[in-house]
């Protein structure tokens, strides 16, 4: 029998039980988030954290900046948000314009307030089988979502699709800590499909329709990263659920899986960061 694992129960499972510990905060945490040009995805993502900062009585703020701001002013930006002690986290919203460098902004955000683990601090510390500051939230989500319904990763061959810096990893990283076999495939890898039916678990992190049935072993755990619209501007994922469901043991739906997590792993991040400011 399938499992759906429901990643909205499980968010406000979590969320429920931040928000009384929140309210036991005189001060409470501040979470800054900063975008810059007006990418329709991006201001929905960033109007949903604050939404839920609101909501759970994390104080937020976004700031918006014109496509066409110079890198120097983000960088200006970002030190002066270093330097507020009244600012607990701070969140630059991905993907930037392309003429500002990435890898300079993000390096530029301080290890402690660097709620996406994205700093090279933080993911450096997780490469070398230490403990970030905070862990990166979707790889985060995915293991809370794993722990919740009790697969243990130790020992099991978990197949990753995709390598970006912000899923792919990160994640194998923790799955390693974890005693986990990992492999990682991307869009050079030959015969995808024969690696991903070695799988015990399969996470697709690609962004496209791309797993299918004959890809997976039969009880498979599938975890869909994935997010995108169809031709008929309806949100899927990477995985056809329909005809992949049926052979696995458990696997997470589009929408209602993995995003749900990674958002309330924003929320524990910034709690955390909040905490660790407080025992530093
Ligand atoms: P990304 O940076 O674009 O990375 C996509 C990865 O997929 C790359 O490693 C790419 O390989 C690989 N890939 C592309 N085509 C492939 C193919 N035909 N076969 C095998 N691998 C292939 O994307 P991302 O930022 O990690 O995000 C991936 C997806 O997850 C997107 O849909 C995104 O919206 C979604 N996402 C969801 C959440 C959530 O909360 N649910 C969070 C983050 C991301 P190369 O490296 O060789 O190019």
């Amino acid at each position: 029998m399938t499992v759906v694992m429901d990643g909205k129960a499980l968010r406000d499972k979590l969320l429920e039980k931040l928000k009384l510990k929140l309210d036991k905060f005189e001060v409470k945490p501040t979470l800054v988030v900063v975008l810059v040009g007006d990418n329709p995805a991006s201001k929905i993502y960033v109007n949903n954290k604050k939404k839920m900062a609101d909501e759970l009585g994390i104080n937020s703020e976004i700031i918006n900046y014109p496509a066409d701001i110079s890198e120097e002013i983000l960088l200006d930006k970002i030190n002066d948000l270093n330097n507020d002690d009244s600012v607990t986290a701070i969140l630059v919203q991905l993907p930037l314009p392309k003429h500002i460098n990435k890898f300079n902004v993000i390096n530029a955000i301080s290890p402690e307030k660097d709620v996406d683990g994205f700093t090279p601090k933080n993911l450096g510390f997780l490469f070398a089988g230490e403990e970030p500051y905070v862990y990166p939230c979707t790889p985060k989500g995915i293991l809370l979502l794993l722990d919740e319904y009790h697969i243990d990763v130790e020992g099991k061959h978990v197949v990753i699709v995709g390598r970006s810096n912000i899923v792919g990893k990160p994640l194998s990283q923790m799955l390693l800590s974890k005693n986990a076999t990992v492999t990682i495939c991307h869009s050079h890898t030959k015969d995808l499909s024969d690696t991903t039916k070695t799988a015990d678990i399969l996470i697709s992190a690609v962004g496209k329709k791309i797993i299918e049935e004959n890809f997976i072993k039969q009880n498979c755990v599938v975890i869909d990263v994935g997010i995108f619209k169809d031709e008929n501007g309806k949100t899927r994922g990477d995985v056809n659920f329909e005809s992949v469901g049926p052979k696995t043991s458990f696997i997470t739906p589009v929408p209602g899986g993995v995003g749900p997590m990674t958002i309330a792993s924003l929320m524990l991040n910034t709690v955390e960061l909040f905490e660790k400011t407080f025992a530093e």
